[in-house]
């Protein structure tokens, strides 16, 4: 339960003064439903104000706050001209203050001839006159609502302003608690960082990134505890270790040799499988490094020692995929493999079902199905998730609930992910890397064209489908809407079937299992030679006779993205090419992006050069989904401080790790803050 301290701040945005239905709306669309959103709704910028008390003092184009006497209300003599007001600064110097449309008569109201306001506004010069067209504040000198030398500007939706926000953030500061410090003194004082509470009011008024960072790191801190947490407590859970005697791995007949990299990464796997601590470990490998084989030979061990291993893919075509390479891989072995997806249904799966209690399947494949709570394992051991983007924190912590002990876990990914942002998501886990590709691998060529070019395009893929070959065509991400992509593709599926008949085919996410399967068998026995798709071919799919892939409006990407894309060529003897179409009018920065896809085909390199590319701050399109587990630290800021904060995390729990001292009573707060709850349950289940 989350401590009654922490409930002012998580009480809805509704409880605040004023916020009716109108404002219900922009307030939802900002993802603003609780005070403590509010809150970590920061500036985006400033509005800087001179406070001047006379205008000879400041200069035109100047944001000013000046204290005027109102002298004269005069209507334009033109039907539809402003409403113009003099105010007089104490030396008898004058500023129009101008007034469009209806705002006039509002303006007559609130400057009545011979009181004082303080204005503030954008000083202008209006042919010999000085003016403020519309002043952003015209207050009673000593009223509270005073404008400030910093006004900060805040993301907006239609429907809410920026001085809207303020207010409501002015209020809603005034329902923030005092917190103990959760942040290790001494890093605290060599930041020069302050305490929760006034970071956050001050982050409000004004610009200072210390405070920013602060809060960030606040975020950081607590992801990486929850996670150690949950690491610590899966560490006390027993698992079985796995000692094989080799007798299956050493039978398996593989058309080639392990490369090193392959060789190594089974080793550190081994010797975790050998221990009762549960293996959790993070494999990455580009695309076609060979991961499944080190899967399979990692399930192998398993079954050597009497229990069984599960793999787990993502998609119901790379289940399928899996389950065929690995039983080919194992054939003349004894060993039972069977596959469950969510498509399995009545006596098949009844039967599978049973083999697994039985313990007469010793492999099982399948998509999430093979974690639901009615399928159970004799005695399940080791467990590998293939390119699951969203194996998050608590997913962990659930498969650990499956089967007597806890099963060993290898996490397997091809997406190329920077350092820091590996230690934001995976820093609970062991990482090996399949950092060398398998000899006689040809590198895909990539190019860039603008999409000027299509027509000429179309004719280059002609030439490649009239010689046999076969490719993929993918389209661009529109918005983030999926039914806009399934538009775009079906598109230009017809106006390519126009040139190339049925030898054109099309996939996309909102197909239907069988039928999408249909489509990619027939992609894969090279009845369709055009395979027009949305990105669901990203990962998997194997298909070596495609040599050549298109990819339309490339500048929209991500770059890990692009690569895992990529990575579908360059499968077969052939040399591959890729094509990056890029729109006509692209930015530096996204020129840069593509032109570091041509120059290398190097995942890791990729993912560093393009967080760093949009450090830059160049708006770049979609960010890729799932990669970045935090609402408020940037990319820069996970990048600075991640390491810090998961070595903070961690001294923390070596000296309490209960967390019932007064830091780790406080920093079970800032779990409950950042809504890490898993990592406080675990406190109370161990
Ligand atoms: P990924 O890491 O992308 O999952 P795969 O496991 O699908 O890669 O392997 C890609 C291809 O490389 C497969 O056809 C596989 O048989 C082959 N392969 C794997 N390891 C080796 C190796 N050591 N030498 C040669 N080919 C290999
Ligand atoms: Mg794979």
């Amino acid at each position: 339960m989350r401590p009654d301290i922490l409930n002012p701040i998580f009480a809805e945005i509704t409880t605040l003064k004023g916020i009716g239905p109108r404002l219900a709306k922009p307030l939802e669309r900002l993802k603003i439903a609780r005070i403590k959103d509010l809150l970590y709704h920061f500036p985006s910028g400033w509005i800087y104000r001179k406070q001047v008390s006379l205008l000879s003092e400041s200069d035109v184009g100047q944001n000013i706050i000046i204290r005027l006497v109102i002298t004269d209300h005069r209507n334009s003599s033109r039907p539809r001209g402003p409403l113009r007001i003099f105010g007089s600064d104490s030396e008898g110097n004058y500023v129009t203050l101008t007034f469009f449309g209806r705002n006039g008569g509002w303006a007559r109201k609130q400057l009545p001839v011979g009181e004082e306001r303080v204005v503030s506004g954008k000083l202008e010069r209006y042919g010999d006159e000085l003016q403020i067209v519309h002043p952003d504040h015209m207050e009673k000198p000593g009223s509270k609502a005073q404008p400030a030398l910093a006004e900060p500007v805040y993301p907006l939706s239609e429907g809410i302003t920026s001085k809207r926000i303020g207010q409501l953030v002015a209020d809603g500061l005034t329902r923030v608690p005092e917190l103990g410090e959760w942040i290790e003194p001494s890093l605290l004082k060599t930041r020069g960082w302050s305490p929760w509470a006034q970071a956050l009011a001050a982050v409000h008024s004004h610009d200072n990134s210390a405070h920013r960072d602060r809060l960030a790191y606040d975020e950081l801190f607590s992801s990486q505890l929850a996670m150690q947490l949950v690491r610590q407590a899966l560490d006390r859970r027993k698992g079985s270790s796995v000692a094989g005697d080799g007798r299956l791995v050493d039978k398996l007949k593989l058309p080639f040799e392990l490369t090193d990299a392959q060789k190594r990464t089974i080793s550190e796997i081994d010797g975790d499988l050998r221990q009762s601590r549960p293996m959790l470990r993070l494999l990455q490998g580009d695309v076609g490094s060979g991961k499944t084989v080190v899967a399979l030979i990692t399930l192998l061990k398993a079954v050597e020692a009497g229990m069984q291993g599960a793999m787990l893919a993502p998609t119901e075509i790379l289940a399928r995929q899996h389950y065929e390479s690995l039983r080919q891989m194992l054939s003349g072995l004894p060993v039972n493999i069977a596959i469950l997806t969510g498509r399995d249904k009545g006596k098949p799966r009844e039967s599978t079902l049973m083999g697994l209690a039985d313990g007469s399947i010793d492999i099982l494949v399948g998509t999430h199905a093979i974690f639901q709570e009615a399928v159970q394992y004799k005695h399940l051991a080791v467990a590998i998730i293939d390119e699951q983007h969203r194996f998050g924190v608590s997913q962990r912590l659930m498969l650990s609930r499956k089967g007597a002990g806890v099963p060993h876990l290898l996490a397997m990914t091809a997406t190329p992910i920077p350092r820091s942002l590996a230690l934001a998501n995976y820093g609970d886990m062991d990482t090996s890397q399949l950092d060398e590709l398998p000899p006689g691998r040809t590198p895909v060529e990539t190019l860039v064209m603008s999409e000027e070019r299509l027509v000429q395009l179309v004719e280059g893929v002609g030439r490649h489908l009239a010689s046999g070959g076969q490719a993929f065509w993918v389209c661009p991400l529109v918005e983030e809407s999926a039914s806009s992509d399934l538009a775009a593709a079906e598109q230009r599926a017809h106006q390519l079937s126009l040139r190339f008949g049925d030898k054109v085919a099309l996939v996309h996410g909102r197909m239907k299992g069988p039928e999408k399967d249909a489509v990619m068998d027939k992609f894969a026995g090279g009845e369709a030679q055009l395979l027009v798709a949305t990105t669901v071919i990203e990962v998997g799919v194997d298909v070596p006779n495609a040599s050549l892939m298109i990819v339309e409006a490339a500048d929209r990407f991500g770059l890990a993205q692009l690569h895992q894309l990529r990575g579908r060529v360059g499968r077969g003897a052939e040399k591959s090419r890729c094509v990056l179409v890029r729109s006509a009018q692209i930015g530096e920065t996204a020129k840069a992006r593509l032109a570091l896809m041509r120059e290398t085909n190097d995942g890791f390199r990729i993912a560093e050069e393009d967080l760093k590319l949009r450090g830059a701050g160049e708006l770049l399109g979609v960010r890729q989904s799932g990669e970045s587990p935090f609402n408020i630290a940037s990319d820069e800021q996970i990048r600075e401080m991640i390491g810090l904060a998961a070595d903070d995390a961690k001294l923390l729990l070596e000296r309490d790790g209960g967390l019932t001292g007064p830091r780790g009573a406080a920093a079970r707060n800032a779990l409950y803050l950042f809504e890490r709850d898993a990592g406080v349950a675990t406190l109370r289940s161990g």
